[in-house]
Parts: C-alpha cells; structure tokens; sequence
C-alpha cells in the first residue's frame, strides 16, 4: 500500500537526487532528517514512531519512499508528527518532495527484530491504558444474557439477523464493516448488536469486545479532555476488536464526539476489526453528522428492524414465559399478542406485570389481563421527543405549519411561535441548539440563543400566557 502525503513547500535550493540516484543516497538524507526530528520531537515519538522509519528509494527524482514497519506507524504520524516531519523534510529536500509510504514490502532482515520490539512496546503501553480505563469504568458493559438463542426471529428482524450472525461468523470483513443496525425503540437492537459481541467473546476469549452506548463515549471523551489526556482514549479505543456503539443518532451535533470517532473508526476499519452500531434511524435520515462519517457508515451494511408481526409476537412471548419458568392461559397470551404490538419492550412489560399479579399463586385471567394492559398501554413508556414532535405540536397549537415555521415569515404570531418550538425543543429533546436551528429552516446559533431568551424572560416573568401555552403544546407530544 502506497499513500501520499501533499509535496512539501517549495525550496529551489535544494534539489532532490535525481532518478537514479541509489538507495544510499535516500538513506543518507533521511539520517538528516532524522537528525532534526531528533531535536523536534519527544524522545518518546522519536524513538517509537520515528527511528524505526527505513528510507526505501527514491522515484522519478521527487518521491521519497519510507518504509514503515506497521500501518499504526502511519497513523500515529498522520495524527501527531505530521507537521515536524514536513518541515524536516522541507529543510533536507526541498523542492516537490512527495512522500510515499510502504507498509509490507521488501522488509530488510535486520528490521525485524525493531519491528518485534516496537510491537512490544506498543502492547505494553496499550495494556497500562486498558487497565487504566478499566479502573475508570466498569469492565465489561455486555449484557450476557442478549445472545442469539433467545433473540426470536421473524420476518421483522430476518435481515438484521442474518447480518449480525455473519458479522459474528467473520468479523471484521470489509463488506460487513460497520454493519449498522437501526429501526425503533424497543426493536431489539442493543440485544442484537451484543448477541454478536457474546458470541465473539465466547469463541475467542482473547477477543476484546467493548459495548459502549454513545452517552457514555461522550462522556469518556469529555473526561480524558479535561484531563488533557485524549490520546489514552482514542488508544483504549484503536486497539478493540469488536465495538459496538449504542444509539449513535445521539452523536448528532456533537462535533468534537464525533471527530475522534471518525479517527477510531479508520483506525479499526484499517485494521480490520469490526464495528457495529445501533440507530434510531436510518443513517441517511440521520442529522447533524459530518458527511465523511455518514458516508464511512454506508461502506459495509445497513439493517432495519421493524416492529413484529404477530407470529414474531406470539413466538417472544411464549419464549419469554418459557425462560421466566411461568405458565399464562391460551387467551391470555392472545390477548397480549393482539394488544401489545408497538415494540417487544412494551411486550416484556406486560408479561412481567402480569407475572409480578400472579405471585401469590393467582394464574392470571383474561381480565386481570386486560386491567394490567391497559395501563401499560395508557402509560406506554413515551419514546423520546424529538425536534419534529416539538414542532409539529407547536404549529398545531398556533394552527399553522411546521413549514411556516421554517420559513421566513414576519408575523408577530409566527415570530413567537418559531421561538417558543426552539424554547420547548431546548428543554424537551437532547437536540443542540445547533440542530434545532438547523432543523428550523437553517437559522444561526445565535438566533437561536436569542430566542430562547426572549421566552426565557417571558416565563420568568411569569406570564400566565406562556405558561398555558407551554403546557398545552406539551401534552401534544
Ligand atoms: P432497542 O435497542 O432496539 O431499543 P432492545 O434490544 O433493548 O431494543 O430490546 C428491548 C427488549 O426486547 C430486550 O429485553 C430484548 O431482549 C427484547 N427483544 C427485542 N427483540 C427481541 C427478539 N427478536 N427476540 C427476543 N427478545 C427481543
Ligand atoms: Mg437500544
């Protein structure tokens, strides 16, 4: 594999040997730039990253060929001594020098040996990181009980299944890297994506699998931020075999998150280790995310999960009362298999509340059944507001449009309502200020800000108006 870094600055000065200049000569310019970096860098990179670097030949008198032991060797580069190594190689060579690297070819015998050390050193740092991070967080976050056996398969899940069992067959085959996984809350994501993950561990304990939901991982990032210590967590990230990322639709507007993301996510697609995340949505639906992590997310394969059809139903529930050990009479399970169809969550939340009335002894009744559903169907836990609910409530309570809401429209109604939709977006869903005034019709950060605070100021003054109408606009979403 050959990768070119942009030439270097123009030095006229100083040419570089031409094409048929020997090896030695490339070697010899490469020991002087060395002997700079020396100077440039910490004796830690340069001893590391830099020094086992062996220059390999020159090309058409204006490529500079490096052979690097390991494909981390380029990365680390790329990310940390990238702008040294240039300005070494502008004093040395001059003139258009491009750099290629070469990663696999014509190792020289005597490298070996580096190369086996460099190596050492490497897993022996990355071990005092794991244990570091570990003592940090708890150790393993997978479920062991989401395995394959008991993830029920239906025509609403077939797909994903397929694809999560032949992740789990081959992981980390480029065609299959990310394997994404998305559909509704309650659909059986997070069990599929760490039935894989269980699987993985099971087959190979040396395998490191870390499940890890986007809340958390930004949560990691912006400790070891503080800390002034990001590269211990990219690292802790860059040497998993299996990651599995939870809920990345929560990566939306978060910058910074999603930047390191895209680092680690080169890193172990590289380097052929596997990736699988969970979404709400779609990726192509998915908002405020860089172009260049949603494009790497269509490389490998996108699976939906739909809601169950009523044989899927039937079929998790008389799984679940097999695994709980409890026995419910025909028409009950019928009754819970025709009622309770949005997602399997709801569907566990019934059997256990049935479960919980039945214990002391009492089977329970087609009755009790129906009381117990229709509770839990009333007080469905509510799936998370999003930005459109808000909006769409808000235009519905001022009978407009969420279009008229977006658009450009003066009217002193319209004004208030598009600031009150970001006021309630603000506090009601997770979106960033950024998002809400992306979402509503591409408005400025500070046009935002600027809105909220004209309500803010309207409900401390305890404007008996606003309030009504906060409330009202709620109970619509
Ligand atoms: P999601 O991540 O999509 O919100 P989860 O994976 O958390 O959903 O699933 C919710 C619950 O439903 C979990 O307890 C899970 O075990 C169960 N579940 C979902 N789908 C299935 C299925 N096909 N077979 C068995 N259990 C399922
Ligand atoms: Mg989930």
């Amino acid at each position: 594999m050959d990768t070119t870094l942009p030439s270097v600055q123009e030095n006229p000065e100083n040419k570089l040997p031409q094409k048929d200049d020997t090896k030695e000569q490339a070697e010899e310019l490469w020991r002087r730039c060395l002997d700079i970096l020396s100077k440039e860098v910490t004796a830690n990179d340069y001893r590391i990253w830099l020094e086992p670097i062996r220059a390999e030949r020159i090309e058409d008198g204006v490529n500079l060929i490096l052979f690097l032991p390991h494909k981390d060797v380029y990365e680390y580069i790329e990310d940390h001594l990238v702008d040294p190594l240039r300005a070494a190689l502008n004093q040395v060579f001059g003139v258009d020098t491009k750099i290629g690297y070469v990663f696999e070819a014509e190792i020289a015998q005597n490298s070996e040996e580096d190369i086996k050390k460099i190596i050492n050193e490497q897993q022996k740092e990355q071990q005092l990181i794991i244990k570091r991070f570990d003592e940090l967080y708890e150790k393993s976050q997978i479920n062991p009980n989401y395995v394959f056996e008991n993830f029920i398969e239906g025509s609403c899940n077939r797909l994903a299944r397929s694809a999560g069992w032949a992740v789990a067959q081959q992981p980390g085959t480029n065609s299959k890297n990310p394997l994404v996984l998305y559909g509704g809350v309650g659909l059986g994501k997070t069990h599929l994506m760490q039935a894989v993950g269980n699987y993985i561990m099971e087959n190979d304990s040396a395998k490191r699998v870390v499940y890890v939901s986007v809340d958390k991982f930004t949560a990691q990032f912006v400790y070891f931020m503080k800390n002034n210590d990001l590269e211990t967590f990219k690292k802790y990230y860059q040497q998993v075999d299996l990651l599995l990322l939870d809920d990345i639709q929560f990566l939306a507007g978060k910058e910074s998150t999603q930047e390191i993301f895209f680092h680690i996510f080169n890193h172990l697609q590289q380097s052929g280790r596997q990736i699988i995340m969970t979404s709400d949505c779609s990726p192509v639906n998915l908002k405020g995310m860089a172009d260049r992590l949603l494009s790497r997310f269509k490389w490998g394969i996108l699976a939906d999960l739909q809601q169950p059809d009523l044989e899927t139903r039937m079929a998790i529930i008389q799984k679940k009362l097999q695994e709980k050990d409890v026995v419910f009479p025909d028409d009950v399970i019928e009754y819970l298999t025709q009622n309770v169809d949005s997602n399997v969550r709801e569907m566990e939340g019934a059997i256990n509340s049935l479960i919980h009335y039945s214990l002391n002894g009492v089977t329970p009744s087609l009755s009790i059944a129906q009381q117990v559903i229709r509770n839990i169907v009333q007080s469905n836990t509510p799936r998370e507001t999003t930005i459109d609910d808000v909006f769409k409530a808000v235009a519905e309570h001022f009978s407009t449009t969420v279009e008229e809401l977006k658009g450009k429209s003066r009217k002193k109604e319209i004004v208030h309502a598009r600031q009150l939709a970001m006021y309630i977006a603000k506090e009601h869903t997770r979106a960033s200020l950024k998002i809400i005034g992306a979402t509503l019709g591409g408005r400025d950060h500070s046009t935002v800000i600027h809105s909220i605070q004209a309500i803010t100021d309207l409900v401390n003054a305890k404007n008996k108006d606003i309030k009504t109408d906060i409330d009202n606009i709620k109970r619509k979403f």
